[in-house]
């Protein structure tokens, strides 16, 4: 309040103001504990992943605890920011975020923030965004590098601007072949949300407008301001290919060594299938939000609503012949 940008109207508004946050990973998780302790209002965070020993160089509201239990990202950060924050309401939904699922999980919320780790999620936000006229935050980082830039429909230009134009601006590797520092995606959720907080604090004449790229190892940041496309795929022609939804793939590659079946509609009874599967291998373990077994060299997880990554391959005819054979067809 003593902030002369947002004093006690300011944050008056921001605790009337709400958000969703489409994945908690490293920036996500960056973004949440700087909006739940600056008191905005309403947060609901979207996350399909669940905690790993290896996220806690960098995803900085898990612990050790979190990743022995395999909590659900979504489940782990809405009880630790309650417990930073207990006045204003945060909600974690377990879900992938799909062509399907993108209206009921999104609508309402005058503001989209992005903690993805992948460009298809990010091209299906700024097509819902674009479409329907909402703000969204583009963050990214790996290795040392990482950049944010506020996307805001008819003013500024989009992702499709940025990353479907000539000399386009992107990364090309993924954490998963480079790996990611903790400090640069810090960063750049401190530029994701200081001007989420102008946005959700109604003082939009403070934005900056400029995509931020910045690298802490080399120390060489940069700030531009990017042109819209007038011939832009999504904010020109406002064809909204990705929320079409039929270039979902029934199985997609996410991260390391690993693959992801979606399996929408349908509900597995997790004790159930506990049970069943206990009977033939050893250590299977369940803990109310997903169920995980190894058959080395293997390891699934399996999600209530049918989703499972099967870990140690990259091929997805040995992922659909492990499920078919352990979750069923
Ligand atoms: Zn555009």
């Amino acid at each position: 309040m003593l902030f002369a940008g947002m004093g006690p109207e300011g944050q008056q508004r921001l605790l009337a103001a709400s958000a969703v946050l489409v994945g908690c990973g490293a920036i996500g998780a960056a973004v949440a504990n700087l909006l739940v302790r600056a008191g905005v209002g309403r947060l609901r965070i979207l996350d399909r992943d669940f905690v790993e020993p290896s996220n806690l160089q960098r995803q900085i509201l898990f612990d050790e605890a979190d990743a022995r239990e395999a909590l659900p990202k979504a489940v782990a950060a809405e009880r630790k920011l309650r417990a930073l924050n207990s006045e204003i309401a945060i909600e974690g939904v377990v879900a992938d975020l799909n062509p399907g699922n993108i209206g009921e999980l999104l609508s309402g919320f005058p503001l989209i923030l992005d903690g993805t780790d992948n460009f298809e999620t990010r091209f299906l936000m700024n097509d819902f965004a674009v479409q329907s006229g909402i703000p969204w935050i583009y963050a990214a980082a790996v290795a040392s590098y990482g950049l944010s830039f506020v996307v805001r429909p008819g003013k500024t230009a989009c992702l499709a601007c940025l990353l479907e134009s000539e000399g386009a601006l992107g990364l090309e590797e993924t954490c998963d072949t480079v790996g990611v520092l903790g400090p640069i995606v810090n960063l750049v959720a401190s530029l994701e949300a200081g001007e989420a907080l102008k946005l959700l604090s109604a003082t939009e004449s403070n934005l900056h407008g400029r995509l931020i790229s910045c690298d802490v190892w080399s120390g060489h940041f940069q700030s531009v301001q990017p042109e819209r496309n007038p011939k832009c795929r999504a904010c020109g022609r406002r064809e909204f290919s990705y929320l079409e939804g039929q270039a979902e793939p029934h199985i997609t590659m996410c991260g390391r060594d690993s693959v992801q079946i979606h399996e929408r509609g349908r509900t597995l009874d997790l004790p159930a299938l506990e049970q069943r599967l206990s009977s033939t291998i050893p250590g299977v373990r369940q803990n109310g939000f997903l169920l995980r077994f190894r058959i080395a060299p293997y390891e699934m997880t399996v999600f209530c609503d049918g989703r499972a990554i099967l870990k140690g391959t990259k091929d997805p005819a040995v992922a659909r012949s492990l499920y078919a054979k352990y979750i069923g067809a």
